[in-house]
Formats: structure tokens, C-alpha cells, sequence
């Protein structure tokens, strides 16, 4: 029986899975990125972990996997990404091919979404849409007629780093703001800290709190409280988000706009506004129904299912040739 591996590399853990042809997931393994520093020990750990898995699953036979990680460059299966994992540029696909001898992918932990949502999601018979994922950083991934866009360089669906507004958040990309640091989990935590500086704090909860001590999830209890400034930190992101959402409509014309990632659980805090400075921002003669929904892929699979369908979608003749 066919096996795939799907793999997500994120900034504090990874997760390995091992599905079969049904898009079961027989298997799951989580080792934790950063204690593996650096990458060659990481490498090592994540073999042994993959080669154990594999023998455990002896009557099937692994025939590819996919690797997301954000920064990931989907064409060429190199990981830059400094901020999140400290490596400094790192050919993952051909250190991997060296392990094992089925094929294996590299690709953008948001394209992976899409390509989860396409395959196990709300996606399924849409040609054309754009995946937005919304945790510490904010990552694209685009269904251009029912394939992943990929892009010249390989970058196509970094729409996280399109300029936002004027002003002075820098974003870890080195430039100023990018939408990333309105639309995302640490974006909403700038944005609660500077309305505090601005009006104080109302409610007191957030009193001589520093950004390193701001969660995400309590700017969403605040919220759930009622607390205005709260309401306003969602206000001000889903709006961001939403006028750069309709910019993107008469680019790529999609059929609908799927929201992924731990900021969503913040439901209509976010998707209210969201909404509502989307259809304000669209020109009447592209407007139609667009719909906005939240991803459908369970949120504890999405990743793996997604990584794992990456050699379907990014074949071998793909990438830039070594
Ligand atoms: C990275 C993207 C990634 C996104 C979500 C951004 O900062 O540039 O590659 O998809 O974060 O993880
Ligand atoms: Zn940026």
C-alpha cells in the first residue's frame, strides 16, 4: 500500500505524518525544531525519526514527501528564514534525497495550506483561490486554474510582505509596513500596544505590559470582554487585511478566499471587519460573491495532509535543475 510523508517545519516544533492513500493519518511525530540547533543535528534527529516511523510501517510502501516550512522557496527546496529557525540558508530537498529514495519536496508552508485545502478542504472544487494564513506571520498560497502558483523565483504567494501602510513597523523582512506586521498574531499584538500608548490602557488588563508579555489570545479575551481598545486592535487588523484582500481580486480573479491559522479562532472579531472593508475596497464592476470562509481541513491535520500532497502538485521537472 502507498504511504506519503508529510512534514511541517515550524519555528518551535516539527511535525512528521505518515498517511496512506485515503489521506488517513496513520502516524504522527512532533520533535521540536529549535532545541536542534544547529541544522545538521536537527537533520540527524529528523531522519532517525522518519527511518523509525517507516519501519514501523513495514507492509507499505513510502512513495514521496513534502516538506512545508514558512520562507520556504516552493521552486528551488531552500528554507531562508533566519527569524524563524536561525539556520542560515539551507538546501533541505537535496540534504533529504541523500537519506531516502523516494521523492521528495520542498514548498511554502502557505502553498502546503492550499494545496491541503485543494485536496481535504473547502477547496476542493474551486480552480482558482487564495489561501491566507494568519499566525506569527501571514502566508499566501494561490490556486491559479486548479494549480498552486509557483512564480518565476519561486516566492509567487508572499502576500505578507505587500505594503500595508505607511509608517514605521519594521517587518522581519527588513522593510516597513509590510501587511505581516498589521494582519498576523504579532501584528495584532503591535497594534494593542500602540492603541494602549494612545489612550492608556482602559481597562487596565494590559497595564505596564510589554510586547513580549502580549498574547494574541488575551487581546481576545479582552475583546470577549468588551474592552474598546481590544475591539479596536480587531478592528484595525481585519480592516488591513480585508482592503488588501479586494486589492488582489482584479489580479487574480479567485472564486473565494480561505482563512487558515491560529488568528482565526478569533471568529467574527476578525472576520467582521474583515468583510466589511473587503466589499467596501472592491470595485463595483469585479464585486460579485466572493465569499470569505475559514479553512475546513481539521486544524491538527492540516499541515501534514497539506505537505504531503506537495510532489502532486510540485513534480520534479519543477524545480531549478542543480
Ligand atoms: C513568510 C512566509 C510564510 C508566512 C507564514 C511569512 O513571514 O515570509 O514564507 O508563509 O510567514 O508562516
Ligand atoms: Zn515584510
Amino acid at each position: 500500500q502507498s504511504l506519503f510523508i508529510g512534514v511541517d517545519i515550524g519555528g518551535t516544533n516539527s511535525e512528521i505524518g505518515f498517511v496512506d492513500g485515503e489521506g488517513r493519518c496513520l502516524r504522527k511525530i512532533v520533535i521540536p525544531t529549535l532545541p536542534y540547533h544547529p541544522f545538521r543535528r536537527f537533520i540527524d534527529e529528523f531522519v532517525a525519526q522518519i527511518r523509525a516511523g517507516l519501519e514501523g510501517l513495514s507492509n507499505y510502501t513510502c512513495v514521496g514527501m513534502g516538506v512545508a516550512a514558512p520562507g520556504a522557496n516552493s521552486l528551488d527546496g531552500r528554507i531562508r528564514d533566519p527569524t524563524n529557525f536561525g539556520w542560515p540558508d539551507v538546501d533541505l530537498a537535496r540534504v533529504l534525497r541523500d537519506f531516502f529514495p523516494f521523492p521528495i519536496r520542498v514548498a511554502n508552508d502557505a502553498t502546503a495550506a492550499a494545496i491541503g485545502e485543494k485536496k481535504h478542504g473547502a477547496a476542493k472544487n474551486w480552480r482558482n483561490f487564495i489561501m491566507i494564513t494568519l499566525g506569527t506571520g501571514l502566508g499566501g498560497g494561490i490556486f491559479v486554474d486548479d494549480q498552486p502558483l509557483i512564480g518565476h523565483r519561486g516566492f509567487a504567494g508572499e502576500l505578507g510582505h505587500t505594503p500595508a501602510e505607511p509608517g514605521d513597523r519594521l517587518c522581519g523582512c527588513g522593510r516597513y509596513g509590510c501587511l505581516e506586521t498589521y494582519a498576523s498574531a504579532t501584528g495584532l499584538r503591535r497594534t494593542m500596544l500602540a492603541l494602549t500608548a494612545k489612550y492608556g490602557d482602559r481597562s487596565g488588563r494590559f497595564q505596564d505590559v510589554s510586547y513580549n508579555e502580549l498574547s494574541a489570545r488575551a487581546i481576545w479575551e479582552a475583546a470577549c470582554a468588551g474592552d474598546p481598545p481590544a475591539l479596536e486592535a480587531f478592528e484595525i487588523t481585519g480592516s488591513v487585511l480585508g482592503r488588501k484582500m479586494a486589492e488582489w481580486v482584479p489580479i487574480f480573479d479567485p472564486e473565494a478566499f480561505v482563512l487558515f491559522g491560529g488568528l482565526t479562532r478569533a471568529g467574527s472579531f476578525l472576520l467582521e471587519p474583515v468583510r466589511k472593508a473587503f466589499r467596501a475596497s472592491l470595485a463595483n464592476v469585479f464585486s460579485g460573491d466572493i465569499p470569505i470562509v475559514l479553512s475546513q481541513v481539521p486544524e491538527s491535520e492540516a499541515a501534514i495532509l497539506g505537505a504531503c500532497h506537495i510532489p502532486e502538485y510540485l513534480p520534479e521537472s519543477l524545480s531549478i535543475k542543480e
